[in-house]
């Protein structure tokens, strides 16, 4: 007899989260409600992901802070299957991991800003990323995104595009204010706001 369980829909966010932001949070919810999505894991990345700037804070710091935004948010987990994994966060390797973890009753979706999607032909084992997830991009303010621009293959043209709560925040910026010492309440949840306080991380 063929099985009429219905297959859970788990979104994939993946980021540096150094701090995570309102801009995420939101970004996740949107998404959430958009494709009826039972659940979002917020994947953090290690500290060997290679990229131009390394995050600020720690992997501990930055997970830590992850749980703290979503833990009133039951639909919402965060993650460490990217920090427990040796060597550099490839999204390939995030997707392989979590079908094996999670299993077939599980379908996956990939969501990306579209900044970061505009690069995903460049990542790792590209035109495999599609294949092990569905690919969701969401807008981010100032980027303009259209899956006929891309070139192919690309792991973002077949996707589905959320324009989502366009909020313009950045953990750059971010960032910048903390070092500044300038306010950044709305910009993070409060109760993160009080963890970057308590730790002293990204002061100058
Ligand atoms: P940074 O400023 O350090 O580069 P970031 O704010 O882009 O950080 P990341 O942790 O690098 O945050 O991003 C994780 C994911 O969230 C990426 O796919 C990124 O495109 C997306 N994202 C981040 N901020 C927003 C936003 N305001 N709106 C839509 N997507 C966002």
């Amino acid at each position: 007899m063929a099985s009429s369980r219905v297959k859970r829909r788990v979104g994939v966010f993946g980021g540096t989260f150094d701090p995570i932001h309102a801009g995420h949070v939101e970004v996740a919810h949107a998404v959430l409600k958009a494709l009826c999505l039972d659940r979002v894991l917020f994947v953090v990345t290690s500290d060997q992901w290679l990229r131009e700037h390394p995050p600020v804070a720690s992997a501990v710091d930055r997970f830590r802070m992850v749980e703290i935004a979503v833990e009133n948010d039951p639909e919402f987990t965060a993650s460490k299957i990217d920090i427990l994994r040796e060597g550099s966060t490839y999204t390939v390797d995030t997707l392989n991991d979590l079908t094996m973890q999670l299993g077939d009753s599980v379908t996956l979706y990939l969501i990306v800003g579209a900044d970061s999607a505009l690069s995903m032909d460049q990542w790792k084992d590209a035109g495999e990323i599609a294949r092990l997830a569905s690919v969701v991009v969401v807008g981010r303010p100032g980027l303009e995104f259209g899956v006929e621009s891309l070139g192919e293959p690309h792991p973002a043209s077949g996707a589905e595009y959320v324009e989502g709560p366009m909020i313009d925040v950045s953990a750059t910026c971010v960032r910048d204010l903390l070092s500044e010492n300038r306010p950044v309440s709305g910009l993070v949840a409060e109760a993160v706001g009080e963890y970057i306080e308590k730790q002293g991380l990204y002061r100058e």
